[in-house]
């Protein structure tokens, strides 16, 4: 199957250059309406991370309020059971996996991680799976709601040294990671993350470095200075389930190497690509030099130290609004 990431690569690149302060996106642009498109596209998701579909959607009401099976009944002519409307029950906090605080070996924190792909338009996303499309406005919208609740964001390399340090940061404090490297990362999220004073860990594909659509070396190290980091996402986005655990380390490793190569920082942090994880493959990566935390696909919230090369991750994807996000972080 090809790679998702590869049936995106046809769009045509924007302009490349510095993005300019984040333009108005209309941060108010989120229709309850959009809801109903989670629903299907939460599905999609999971499929793109190589996960049964369902395992990364979100338990909230747009899942179960939208009914493909809507209908009337042919025998009686009155709507059958899927169609009658059902109660719009508001999306429900995730709840934190870990006690915070605790001992040295059992040490937990509870800080959200965001899990995004592309922050693009339509045509700039053309052929990318649309459950892994957001667009700037949308996403403009999230970033402005959580920097007014008073999130703040701390990148995932700074989430690890929290967790070595046996350290709390501030409450309201999260963590947005944005996977596979496009560059659209760096033309729509950097602006609109530099606009709320919020950082984020993108997880480069260290092959595709430069390729059209991707970071260059350059862009990435724009993001560094900006406080941002490049975090490792493989060689070239392999389920790491396929490799034996030589394998993985070197894969690993070699992207480690080309990622430092371009902007000067060795990766701390790492993404699985496809959500391919299992015990042999965390240990294979824990082992890798340099690697310090790895995010999965993991559905809540909630970090330990026995557990950083698992950390679970919120993915949000299209249709999620600024409510419903922040109903996620408990407000
Ligand atoms: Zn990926």
């Amino acid at each position: 199957m090809p790679l998702a990431t590869r049936r995106c690569g046809s769009a045509s690149p924007p302009t490349r250059g510095r993005p300019g302060p984040a333009t108005a996106h209309g941060s108010a642009a989120l229709a309850a309406a959009c809801v109903l498109a989670l629903a299907g596209l939460v599905g999609a998701c999971a499929i793109a991370a190589g996960l049964p579909p369902g395992t990364a959607g979100s338990p909230t009401a747009a899942t179960v309020s939208a009914s493909p099976g809507a209908s009337v009944a042919a025998s009686s002519g009155r709507p059958s059971d899927s169609a009658l409307p059902r109660p719009i029950r508001p999306p429900a906090a995730i709840r934190c996996t870990a006690v915070e605080g605790g001992t040295a070996q059992s040490f937990g924190l509870c800080v959200p991680v965001l899990e995004y792909h592309r922050i693009a338009t339509e045509s700039e996303a053309r052929g990318s799976l649309p459950g892994l499309v957001v667009s700037p406005a949308e996403f403009e919208a999230q970033m402005v709601a959580l920097r007014a609740a008073g999130w703040r964001t701390i990148t995932l390399g700074e989430l690890a040294n929290d967790l070595a340090a046996k350290r709390s940061p501030p409450a309201r404090t999260l963590v947005i990671t944005i996977d596979d490297g496009w560059f659209d990362g760096y033309l729509h999220a950097f602006p609109i993350l530099e606009g709320q004073g919020f950082v984020a860990t993108f997880f480069a594909i260290s092959s595709r470095i430069g390729s059209t659509s991707f970071l260059s070396a350059a862009e990435m190290r724009d993001l560094v200075a900006a406080g941002n980091e490049i975090g490792n996402h493989t060689d070239d986005h392999r389920n790491l389930l396929d490799l034996d655990s030589a394998a993985i380390r070197k894969d690993v490793e070699t992207a480690s190497e080309r990622l430092a190569a371009a902007t000067g920082v060795r990766p701390r942090s790492f993404s699985y690509p496809r959500g391919g994880v299992s015990a042999r493959v965390v240990a294979a990566v824990a082992e890798c030099r340099g690697i310090e935390v790895a995010v999965s696909e993991r559905r809540t919230i909630g970090e330990t130290w026995a557990g950083r090369f698992d950390v679970p991750r919120l993915d949000v994807g299209p249709g999620v609004s600024p409510g419903t996000l922040l109903a996620w972080l408990g407000g």
